[in-house]
This record gives structure tokens, sequence and C-alpha cells, in this order.
């Protein structure tokens, strides 16, 4: 039987209509995203244009600003210091991937934590170890989200995360923690990865490398969650999972695209309202 697909656009449809009843529960009060880009990167202009749409959607501003390529990180910093000031400003992010000579840590730490609604600042990555913070790394949100959405008991669920990144792979696994599942992070350095997805009750997969998880790699039944986004020899969009002989063997299964991409723009646009005082 095949897996039962976890489709994100819809999950990512619903989100946007409750986050649209929040917005306008919260009134005429301003709620502005501000979408920083330094240079043209064609992979981000789709990502802004997603952006914008599902914010338009949900009653929030976004404002793109595009630096120029030269921009140095002592300008971007200025820059966003004065986004920091504006009082019409709720949230912002920074696209990327970020040009040479611009540290992305530097920068994340520059956005007021109460603004950083990627929720990549150290103090909302180091609330995330006391408990959910209230604005969570976005990609990490949106896994967690997914697998909830399956219905499953997480308690005591065997948990293995593929890929540690900051952004993606550690956040999850503590998010994972904090529902008592029993959690195992994979990464570059470990042995033998095949022995530990297989035991795995739920499988989120952060990696970058397309077709790193198949089938048999998983156990029956198994909820994976593939993050990653890699483009195919045609130029299609593919996860790290193999699609075709883990749909044979998961449970559930996100798709890619379709899957967390969709998901993970409705947790940016929740940590908008969030960081604008709307209540949700
Ligand atoms: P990253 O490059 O920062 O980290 C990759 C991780 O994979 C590292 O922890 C590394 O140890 C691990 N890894 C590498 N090779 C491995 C192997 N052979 N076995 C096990 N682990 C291995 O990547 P990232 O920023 O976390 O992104 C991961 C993927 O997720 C990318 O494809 C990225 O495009 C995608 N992504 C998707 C979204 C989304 O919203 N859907 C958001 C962010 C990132």
């Amino acid at each position: 039987m095949p897996a039962q697909l976890l489709d994100g656009r819809q999950i990512a449809k619903r989100m946007r209509e409750r986050l649209r009843k929040a917005r306008d529960a919260f009134g005429d009060r301003a709620v502005r995203l501000v979408s920083l880009e330094i240079g043209q990167n064609p992979a981000a202009a789709v990502y802004v244009r997603n952006q914008k749409r599902a914010a338009a959607e949900v009653g929030i501003e976004m404002e793109v600003v595009n630096l120029p390529v030269a921009t140095s990180e002592a300008e971007l910093l200025s820059t966003i210091a004065e986004l920091n000031n504006r009082a019409d400003v709720s949230g912002m992010l920074v696209q990327r991937p970020m040009p040479p000579g611009i540290d992305p840590r530097t920068v994340q730490m520059a956005i007021d934590p109460q603004k950083d609604v990627e929720g990549m600042h150290p103090t909302n990555m180091g609330t995330i170890l006391y408990k959910e913070p209230l604005l969570p790394p976005c990609t990490a949100a949106a896994a967690q989200q997914l697998i909830v959405e399956t219905g499953m008991d997480l308690r005591g669920a065997e948990t293995v995360v593929v890929g540690h990144s900051e952004i993606v792979g550690k956040p999850i696994a503590v998010l994972l923690l904090h529902h008592l599942s029993t959690v195992t992070v994979c990464h570059i350095g470990t042995k033998n990865l095949i022995e530990h997805t297989r035991r795995a009750d739920i499988v989120v997969v952060a990696v970058g490398k397309a077709g790193l998880v198949h089938g048999d790699m998983l156990k029956p039944g198994a909820c994976v969650i593939d993050v990653g986004i890699n483009q195919g020899p045609d130029g299609k969009i593919v996860g790290d999972v193999d699609f075709k002989s883990a749909n044979a063997v998961a449970g559930f299964l996100t798709p890619v695209p379709g899957g967390v991409g969709p998901v993970t723009v409705a947790m940016l646009l929740r940590n908008t309202l969030r960081a604008a005082g709307a209540a949700i």
C-alpha cells in the first residue's frame, strides 16, 4: 500500500486561513515583513515571489529591499539597524545564500530577536532548549507541524533526524524532544546510517543530497519528512528521499515539492504575526 502523502500545500492553505483570521482580528495595526536580498539570485527570486503571494493572502505587507551585489557587511548591518528601529516593521529576513564576505551568523545576530521571524537569532535558538520559542526556526517548525498532522503518538517514538545544521537538523531534533520522542541525530560523521533509519518510527531528512534515503532504509509504516531541495539532472526539484521506493514502504511521506516548503512559508507568516503582537 502506498504511503499517505502529507500534502504541505493543503496544510499551508489551512494555516493561511487561520492566520488571515488572526490578522483581521488584529485590526488596523501594521504587520510588515521586510525581505532583504543582496544581489540577484534566481532561486531566491522564486522564494520571494512565493512568500509575497502568501503574505498578501494573509494580509501581511511584504517589502522587498534589493541591495546591490557589492553591499559590504557593514552596510548590510546598518540597513538592519534602521529596520530594527522602524516601528512599522514587524519582522525581517535576509534571503540566502548571502554573498561571500558576509557572515550569516553576524547578520543573524544583528537582527532584533523580536523581529527575527526566521527564528535564527541566538536568543530564539537558545530559548528552544527551554521550550518552543515564540519565534521558532520556520523549517523546523514546519517539519514538526507535518508530523503532528499525522496524529501519531510522538511520546517514546523512535525519531531519526538526518542532518545536523543550525537552521534545520538541530532545532528539529530539539523540538521533537519536547514531545518526548526518543531522538537520534545522524550526520556526515554517522557510520552506518541505515542501522539508524531502519528502526525509526519517524525519519526527518535534511541533508541536500538527492536519493540519500531510499525505501530499504525505512521501517515499514514510518513517517518520513523530506526537507531536502535538490535540482535533479532534468532540472526538476527533488528531495533527499527516493520518492518511489520510500512511497512503497513508508506510512506517511512528504512530497517534494509540495511538502515542507509551503508549510515553512506559512510558519514565516505566523512568526511575522506573532512578532507584530497578534495572538496566534
Ligand atoms: P547544510 O548543508 O547546512 O547541512 C547538511 C547536513 O547534512 C549536515 O548536518 C551534514 O552533516 C549532513 N550530511 C551531509 N552528508 C551526509 C550523509 N551522507 N549522511 C548523513 N548526513 C549527511 O544543509 P541545510 O541548510 O540543513 O539544508 C539541508 C537541505 O534542506 C537542503 O537541501 C536545503 O535546500 C533544504 N532546505 C529546505 C528548506 C525548506 O523549507 N523546505 C529550508 C531550509 C533548507
